[in-house]
């Protein structure tokens, strides 16, 4: 069989079933895709890549075609629409067999339907291996997903799903060889933007896998989580494993046997236990985002509730620029800005103070965000949204975080504001015009 591995969002040898799957072929060709889409704004305004992602999965690609090396492989990247390019490359190296793992989000779904149907005599398969759990062992059918996270989890747990209970492949020791030597296109990607600081993630699979073995092993920070998770910004209080996890460097499913082996080894507490339940939020939007398919992105959410909404381009600039009148949402958006990260907090707050301060539709605060975050994950991202906006998993509905009581509680002294300048000059208020619709100055 000669087999075409198409990468995605699962860029890892360790603990990888569809390269597993793979690596039973005659021959193997290596394939990743970037899609020159990614970098043009969509209807939203916002493009689906920006500058910390792009340069982080760069560095997690060239990780993996470092792995992939010694095993007498390399990777064929290709910048262009994926549509054609698997196609062609099916038909110039006699393809008969094609893998991918299984994702969330209709444009994905859709491109691997085109090509099937471009390529209709290959053996097309995917592997699900972004989940903790996979649909034949989930305590339910996907169709009857319970509509809260809540009750989800009660499932899961009800069926002694703690940790779990998919097999773990070991790193991938040996992989057939490419058929043959194909130049890619690589040099025509977009370039790689220097940031104004540091950035604090690196891409790749041993990054990733060098985070897990320091957060949870080395430093212990595991047993002190769920009393530091809720911190405003500091890079100690929460795993900091979005990243690895949003590109698939790292396998959920090594963290949760981590977790599992450092409660055997050391100790089991709450905190043990919140991270196994923070990772189950991101499995149950990982299956509900499968599960509604394009009800993610629309206005009325998964729960079809209708709101009304409009769009104010001044508030939107404002709020993506942190010039709100709003200091922690302000610091939160510069720091998204610069960083490409936010904790947990910062994100509620940020999209908390879009939907009900300044009364936007929540799509424009999520394609921000999809644009921004190094660890933009579509279930993650679109889920969250949702559910602050009350079209979505939460049964109380819209939420609405009382900004200054925020303030005094994680951030009494004010230095977070101070330290992403979150006091705008000239904060811009919430109208331009005013009752009679002339300009306020
Ligand atoms: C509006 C909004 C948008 C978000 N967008 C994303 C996104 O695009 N990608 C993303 O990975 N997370 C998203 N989150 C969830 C969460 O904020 C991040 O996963 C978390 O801050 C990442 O930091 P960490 O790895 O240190 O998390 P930790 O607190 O250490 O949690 C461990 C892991 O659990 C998962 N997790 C934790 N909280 C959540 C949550 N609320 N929902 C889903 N999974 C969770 C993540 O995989 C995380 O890496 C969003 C949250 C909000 C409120």
């Amino acid at each position: 069989m000669n087999t075409l591995y198409w990468f995605t969002r699962d860029l890892r040898l360790h603990d990888n079933a569809a390269l597993l799957a793979a690596s039973k072929s005659d021959s193997l060709l290596c394939v990743y895709v970037v899609d020159p889409r990614w970098f043009t704004p969509g209807r939203f305004q916002s493009r689906s890549m920006g500058t910390h992602r792009w340069r982080f999965l760069w560095q997690s690609l060239m990780a993996l075609e470092r792995h992939l090396r010694p095993l007498g492989q390399r990777l064929h990247l290709a910048f262009g629409v994926p549509e054609q390019v698997i196609p062609a490359l099916v038909r110039a190296h006699g393809i008969d067999h094609m893998i991918r793992s299984r994702q969330p989000g209709t444009e994905e779904a859709g491109q691997w339907r085109a090509i099937r149907e471009a390529v209709p005599a290959i053996l097309c398969r995917e592997f699900e291996t972004l989940s903790l759990f996979t649909e034949g062992s989930l305590p339910m059918p996907l169709d009857e997903l319970p509509a809260t996270f809540s009750q989800f989890r009660k499932q899961v747990e009800a069926a002694g799903g703690h940790h779990t209970d998919a097999l773990r492949i070991r790193t991938l020791s040996a992989l057939p060889p490419p058929p043959g030597f194909a130049q890619d296109n690589r040099g025509d990607c977009p370039p790689i933007s220097e940031p104004a600081q540091a950035p604090r993630f690196t891409g790749g699979e041993r990054a990733g896998l060098e985070q897990l073995q320091a957060f949870i092993f080395d430093s212990h920070r595991i047993a002190r989580y769920k009393d530091t998770r809720n911190a405003l910004d500091d890079w100690d209080a929460s795993s900091k494993f979005s990243p690895w996890l949003a590109n698939g460097s790292l396998s959920v499913r090594e963290v949760a046997e981590s977790i599992a082996e450092y409660e055997r080894a050391e100790t089991r507490n709450e905190s043990t236990y919140w991270l196994w339940f923070e990772l189950l939020w991101r499995e149950y939007f990982y299956w509900s985002a499968l599960r509604h398919g394009v009800d993610l992105f629309r206005r009325d959410g998964v729960r079809r509730k209708r709101r009304p909404v409009t769009f104010y381009p001044h508030r939107f600039k404002a709020w993506c620029e942190g010039t709100t009148e709003y200091p922690l949402v302000n610091a939160a958006m510069n720091q998204l800005r610069q960083t490409g990260y936010i904790s947990n907090r910062a994100r509620q707050l940020a999209a908390s103070c879009f939907v009900n301060e300044l009364e936007l539709d929540w799509r424009y605060g999520a394609a921000w965000f999809e644009q921004q975050l190094v660890d933009y994950d579509v279930g993650s991202n679109y889920g969250n949204w949702q559910y602050l906006a009350g079209v979505g998993a939460d049964p109380r509905g819209q939420r609405q975080f009382n900004l200054e009581k925020q303030a005094q509680t994680y951030d009494p002294d004010g230095a977070f504001v101070a330290r992403w300048q979150g006091e705008a000059d000239q904060p811009v208020g919430r109208h331009t015009v005013d009752a009679a619709d002339w300009p306020l100055s």
